[in-house]
């Protein structure tokens, strides 16, 4: 994708801040970051959206985020990170490359869990649930 901001760092002509790479996946530091320490993780190839990776794909992401979260824990001296893709425009999703933020999180720094995003919670009733259950179950046959 030549008018991708990530294809483009992976292909260096965009530079970045490379803190883990390997065939399949790139993690850089994020430039504009929300915290000290806060890294982004990608897959190489150009997916836009959760559920487009290939499983090798996404198996390879998750597990640089598994592998990277305690050391950029370390590195900061964070005693957390939240760890998160903004997946889809709707959910605020910038830039349209598919990429897990990993943001550490310090006793005083004034954020807040994922919850805080929403409002008010929606009140399903237990038939409700079940259909949202099958659902979910039927998509994926
Ligand atoms: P999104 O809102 O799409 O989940 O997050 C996109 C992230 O990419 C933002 O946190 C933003 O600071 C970061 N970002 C945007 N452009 C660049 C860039 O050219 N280089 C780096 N390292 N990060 C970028
Ligand atoms: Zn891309």
């Amino acid at each position: 994708m030549d008018d991708c901001i990530f294809c483009q760092i992976v292909d260096g002509e965009i530079p970045s801040r490379t803190v883990y790479e390997d065939d399949t996946v790139l993690a850089f530091l994020d430039a504009n970051p929300l915290a000290r320490g806060h890294t982004l993780v990608i897959p190489k190839a150009h997916h836009e959206r959760v559920g487009e990776m290939p499983s090798d794909v996404a198996a390879a992401v998750f597990a640089a985020v598994n592998d990277l979260t305690p050391a950029v824990e370390a590195a900061v001296d964070a005693p957390g990170t939240t760890v998160a893709f903004n997946n889809g425009e709707a959910a605020g999703q910038e830039v349209p490359h598919a990429h897990c933020h990993i943001v550490p999180r310090f006793e005083s720094d004034g954020g807040r869990p994922i919850h805080s995003l929403f409002g008010d919670r929606p009140d399903l009733s237990d038939a409700e649930l079940d259909d949202v259950e099958a659902a979910i179950e039927a998509e994926r046959d």
